[in-house]
């Protein structure tokens, strides 16, 4: 078993085990209150929902069942939540139990946050990237029809729970789209090495978030440091727009990231051996590191973004495996650099 306390504007213990034996002793002491709402997605009940009726046949439960996908992440969703909370009386006792992917985590996590300007919140990850990632930190968000994740709030969980025995029925394609952002932690602290991301286990899910906690502790608004978890998501983000968000997000990150790679060969001059280390990372998950749109694209994309700042843009570089920095770009540079590594690879 792991734990790790994060001391947010919310202390609270996120704890990983294996096993289903332990979910019930683990989880239903973290419930507040008479009532649970559990929050999730089709695909999860299905394999997951009996089991989760006997864990919390102790209490009154009622469950939201949402269609899986990102389309469920929606504003129409997030009120048949908040109306489900009302109809049933839920008060600032009870509990939203968020138990499935980033979906389920981001709409959940939002309707709980403002049901009564908020309630007890408790995030059960069934993804590699939920558990590695969107489960922890405190954002919350649904999509709107003119772009992701534009309606959200910060807001801490109480407890978040990772069994990693849920992940056994992940498709293969979710493993991997959840290292792309396990890669991006190998890139960010020397403490995830290559060996690790061959076992998906617990092991490797604290290694992440400790890297996690440590960053949001220091900057849980994203007014500074925090901003380090965005790296490879620059131009992963763009990718992942330019698809029309066919392409994984994982998948988009590590695409992204060997943009981060190039970008902070020409700025910082890396080593060989660094930059081979680096690939050598991103190789390992077999990801598809091609890119089909053009550095050009991608740039008009960025420039679309609203984390831009005028002419300028924040970008995470790396000055070497474990020692990133957030630098301060000219979106002309940017721009250089990218045509730059198209044009290279494009000679081959
Ligand atoms: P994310 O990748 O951000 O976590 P989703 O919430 O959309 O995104 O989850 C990805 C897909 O995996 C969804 O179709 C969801 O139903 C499915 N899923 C989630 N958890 C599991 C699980 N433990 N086993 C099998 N499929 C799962
Ligand atoms: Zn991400």
């Amino acid at each position: 078993m792991y734990e790790l306390t994060v001391r947010a504007s919310k202390k609270y213990k996120i704890t990983i085990t294996k096993g289903l034996g332990l979910f019930r002793a683990r989880v239903l002491p973290l419930v507040k209150g008479e009532s649970v709402a559990i929050v999730t997605d089709d695909r999860v009940n299905g394999l997951y929902g009996d089991i989760l009726d006997e864990f919390f046949s102790d209490k009154r439960v009622i469950k939201i069942v949402i269609k899986h996908g990102e389309n469920s992440k929606n504003s129409a969703n997030y009120l048949r939540i908040i109306n489900a909370l009302a109809e049933n009386d839920f008060t600032r006792e009870d509990t939203v139990l968020a138990f499935g992917g980033g979906v389920v985590g981001d709409i959940a996590g939002f309707a709980a946050s403002t049901y009564m300007r908020g309630i007890t919140l408790i995030a059960v990850p069934t993804t590699l990237l939920a558990a590695v990632d969107s489960s922890v930190g405190g954002k919350t968000a649904v999509d709107l029809k003119t772009g992701k994740n534009l309606l959200g709030t910060f807001y801490q969980p109480s407890a978040v729970y990772i069994n990693t025995e849920f992940l056994k029925t992940l498709p293969a394609k979710e493993i991997k789209n959840g290292l792309g952002e396990v890669i991006k932690y190998a890139f960010l602290s020397d403490t995830v090495k290559i060996a690790d991301l061959k076992n998906v286990d617990g092991d490797l899910i604290y290694r992440c978030l400790k890297i996690k906690r440590d960053i949001v502790e220091k900057d849980e608004k994203e007014k500074g440091e925090r901003a380090l978890l965005n790296l490879g998501h620059t131009f992963g983000h763009a990718i992942e727009k330019l698809s029309g968000y066919k392409l994984a997000h994982g998948a988009c990150v590590a695409k992204g990231l060997v943009y981060s790679i190039e970008i902070s060969k020409r700025l910082y001059g890396l080593s060989d051996k660094t930059v081979s280390e680096m690939y050598g990372l991103l190789k390992s998950a077999k990801h598809d590191l091609s890119c089909p749109f053009s550095a050009e694209s991608l740039v008009a994309q960025i420039i679309a973004d609203k984390k831009r700042k005028g002419e300028r843009i924040d970008f995470v570089a790396l000055k070497g495996i474990g020692k990133p920095e957030i630098t301060e770009i000219k979106i002309s540079d940017l721009k250089k650099m990218a045509v730059d590594y198209e044009s290279k690879i494009s000679a081959f």
